[in-house]
């Protein structure tokens, strides 16, 4: 930690300037406490690492911010100097005695407190809901910014979000999901925007680096809006479905999932061209749309003859069993209604295949067939399917939104 207090209350804080025989000389004299626990702690006056604060081994210390990796202890410096320089009143490690927590940068914009968390360790779903409801509790809003350390490409657009990560993630004002992250050591922030999550550890995303100089308080609290999405990559990422590079030892949901396709006459890399697009509820689901979406075309639409019509509430009770069996998962998300969620995504899907023409809407609650969805019969003819509903996806604008 990068905070102490004297005996006497002084607070010592290494974001001041101070020099080495400065600080030598205090460590001399007096005894530095942990202003969380009161235990005293020593000052770690190193050439390596950043000058900072440790409990002794045998601490029991239940606020404290250890072990902290000089990475993550020279990020919090330059956030707090980074919100200082705009003049944002900004507190370093104090600690909340009301909540019993200790954030790593406390700041004040306008009338409200913010949390300011930089997280570059792996943190339990537990302890971010944990953290984040104390904060909620007494009026403060919780900021994570993520350790560019954690920043994972995979290739291309393809990024890798694990665990604690989904939980940062934040809508800008075209309700697009985004996360933040810093780099110390390349002073930069680091913004994934546009997120459009597709399996249980993957996204495709936008990958926007900045200057720590050139951003401000007001971009990470609202963020501006970029261009938008190139659709190149979702097709790729179909092609990539339809024939992935052949794997010995597919998960038992996998199995499950393909021999129920061939139970229903379908060739895996065949799926219908209407399944496999993005929605924004999918953020709160772990399987990949080309599964998902096919079996909601394969359980409930695929039987129907036009005309007939479908309710929303038919097509949830004919997922069911693909919950249990988990082909259909969803991401844990502690403040989450899954049953919820599930009517959206589907009502969602059901509102894309009406912008594709193969459905009407009737009522509130359900759906006519318009038009008949067919399997591809050839690899090649699935490719060019897939090209023209992303053309019709292009140009129609809101098509993400819930038209009543
Ligand atoms: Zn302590």
């Amino acid at each position: 930690m990068l905070t102490a207090v004297l005996e006497d209350g002084t607070k010592i804080s290494m974001a001041d300037k101070w020099f080495e025989n400065e600080l030598k000389e205090l460590r001399a004299k007096q005894q530095f406490l942990c202003p969380a626990c009161d235990s005293k702690v020593t000052l770690k006056l190193g050439s390596k690492r950043q000058w900072h604060f440790a409990h002794y081994n045998h601490s029991m210390c239940r606020h404290s911010l250890e072990p902290e990796s000089p990475y993550h202890l020279s990020g919090k410096l330059q956030l707090y100097h980074w919100l200082t320089n705009q003049n944002i009143p900004v507190s370093l490690e104090v600690y909340l005695p009301l909540i019993q927590q200790r954030p790593d940068l406390l700041c004040k914009v306008g009338n409200q407190l913010f949390a300011l968390e930089f997280q570059c360790s792996s943190l339990s779903e537990e302890r971010y809901q944990q953290r984040t409801k104390g904060y909620q509790q007494i009026g403060i809003i919780p900021i994570w910014v993520i350790g560019g350390n954690r920043l994972r490409r995979k290739q291309g657009d393809i990024f890798q979000i694990l665990g604690f990560e989904w939980l940062t993630t934040r809508k800008d004002r075209m309700e697009q999901m985004h996360l933040t992250y810093y780099c110390p050591e390349s002073s930069q922030w680091i913004f994934l925007k546009q997120i459009r999550s597709f399996s249980a550890t993957r996204a495709l995303a936008k990958i926007i680096c900045r200057k720590k100089e050139i951003v401000s308080i007001e971009d990470i609290l609202n963020p501006s809006i970029i261009p938008s999405f190139n659709p190149m990559s979702w097709l790729h990422l179909k092609k990539a479905w339809r024939y992935p590079p052949v794997h010995p030892h597919q998960s038992k949901e996998k199995r499950l999932y393909h021999k129920w396709l061939y139970q229903h006459k379908v060739i895996p890399s065949q799926f219908p061209a209407e399944a496999g697009w993005f929605l924004p509820t999918q953020h709160f689901i772990e399987t990949s749309p080309h599964i998902w979406q096919t079996l909601i075309l394969v359980t409930s639409i695929l039987p129907l003859t036009p005309n007939q019509s479908i309710s929303l509430s038919k097509i949830k009770l004919n997922l069911t069993p693909f919950l249990y069996n988990r082909i259909l998962t969803f991401r844990s998300h502690p403040f989450n209604d899954n049953s919820e969620l599930l009517l959206q995504l589907i009502e969602e899907y059901m509102c894309l295949l009406r912008t594709f023409g193969n459905l009407h809407k009737k009522g509130e609650q359900e759906f006519i067939v318009r038009k008949i969805i067919t399997l591809p019969l050839t690899p090649n003819q699935a490719n060019q399917l897939d090209n023209n509903l992303s053309k019709i996806s292009q140009n129609t604008p809101n098509i993400h939104q819930i038209q009543r």
